[in-house]
């Protein structure tokens, strides 16, 4: 540990001090089933988030997803967020956590939200992914204030829904509502399980999209009356897996995608479904539809006209070949790769600490998958914003998740020291 003051010193002994509390804390978040999908829970556990804000002196509000047709009656969507004035009304550090957990699923061994202590660690689902990480940000400046030290800027934290499926209702609705945006804040923490040890600075583009074929529906016993469309399908298919496949592996970023292996471009057929439901009876016909999801990921080094356009050309050609090939092409998602400057005040701040804390330099890293630095960046304008937290990132969405308790005690006093830095 290499602190540079007496005042960073005390802060990171209490943070010490109050271990039990923080764990506590992620024991009481886990217990609360905030499963996604559907959306459980939302408003209790916004409440738990939000109270404990108010105990800690933050002026706090419950934002609600209005108008968003997933902010239903039955599943509302609700987000906090809390504001601790400091002695100047910028610099603002604003931590983002979302509380959405994916569900359980099958395999556990514990209690999937009973938040078992066990051996050093705390056991659950979301306990990596990543409700450790809204613990380690809330109790980090906690720490600073009970240490009687007031900051130079103003400190906000948020816990927000829905990231698990876009972050619509939850970061993308508090940046459209001006809640987070570069005219009033100045950095962003997300509190995501990249490691104690790494910084994030950005993540990768998505496009998803389903792409339809049609047939002709004729008697399964005379097909040739027919045009069947799982054939269609099979053709362009054919096309990903030996044309476009090996053109993505050609493509590499220069990104610091890790694994590596997710710094070549990539394609995943996600689901596929045709002719007639596979639960029911079925009866001899020639199928007329076939519908395929695709997840394309890509590189900032790609543009998404071509991205795109590369899939459409696909299936223009093939249409050309064959006049019986008829598509139709949705858009699902587009996300743009966002990546924040290594070189920027916040990434240096949190990389010093994390020096200063655990002894190690830290790769500067990124993220194969998306998470919601595309809605601060993209949508806020907020340039330096990065993900880092405690928690393992091959353990989100695992059966026996689990965050390590020096892990989440060290992740809270790395971003103890960035606040202090850069508010001071
Ligand atoms: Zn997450």
């Amino acid at each position: 540990m290499n602190v540079t003051s007496r005042d960073e010193e005390r802060v990171v002994d209490r943070i010490d001090a109050m271990t039990d509390e923080v764990v506590a804390f992620v024991q009481d978040l886990v217990r609360i089933p905030t499963v996604n999908p559907p959306g459980e829970a939302y408003p209790e556990c916004a409440q738990f988030i939000g109270s404990r804000l108010s105990d800690f002196g933050y002026d706090t509000q419950f934002v609600e997803a209005e108008g968003l047709p997933e902010h239903t009656a039955s599943h509302p969507r609700v987000n906090v967020i809390g504001r601790l004035d400091g002695g100047a009304a910028r610099p603002v550090l604003h931590f983002n956590g979302h509380f959405d957990v994916v569900p359980a699923g099958v395999g556990w061994t514990r209690e999937p939200f009973g938040g078992r202590v066990e051996n050093g660690s705390i056991f659950g689902r979301g306990t990596s992914d990543q409700k450790a990480g809204i613990a380690a940000s809330i109790y980090a400046v906690e720490a600073i204030r009970r240490s009687g030290l007031e900051l130079h800027g103003a400190i906000e934290q948020s816990g927000t829904v829905d990231e698990e499926n876009g972050g619509f209702a939850g970061v993308a609705y508090l940046v459209e509502n001006g809640f987070i945006h570069r005219d009033q804040t100045d950095y962003v923490i997300i509190t995501e399980p990249l490691g104690v040890g790494r910084v994030c600075l950005g993540h990768r583009g998505v496009y998803w999209l389903k792409v339809a074929t049609h047939g002709r529906m004729a008697h399964g016993s005379m097909p040739f009356l027919g045009v069947n469309a799982i054939s269609k399908m099979a053709a362009f298919l054919h096309n990903i897996e030996t044309r476009l496949k090996p053109a993505l592996l050609e493509r590499v970023t220069q990104m610091p995608v890790e694994p590596p292996e997710a710094r070549r471009a990539s394609l995943n057929v996600n689901s596929i479904s045709g002719g007639q439901p596979d639960s029911g009876m079925q009866t001899p016909c020639v199928a007329d539809l076939c519908e395929a999801i695709l997840d394309r990921r890509f590189l900032s080094e790609e543009r998404f006209e071509n991205v795109r356009g590369e899939i459409l050309a696909m299936l223009d050609d093939l249409a050309a070949q064959d006049p019986d090939f008829r598509y139709e092409v949705k858009d699902l998602m587009t996300v743009y790769p966002v990546q924040a400057d290594r070189d920027c005040r916040l990434v240096r701040e949190v990389a010093g600490a994390v020096r200063d804390v655990l002894a190690v330099d830290p790769p500067l890293i990124a993220s194969p998958g998306t998470y919601d630095q595309k809605h601060v960046m993209r949508l806020g304008l907020v340039d330096q914003c990065i993900a880092y937290g405690p928690g393992l990132l091959h353990m989100s969405h695992q059966p026996d998740e689990y965050c390590r308790i020096d892990d989440l005690i060290n992740a809270t006093k790395v971003m103890a020291l960035t606040a202090m830095r850069l508010c001071s």
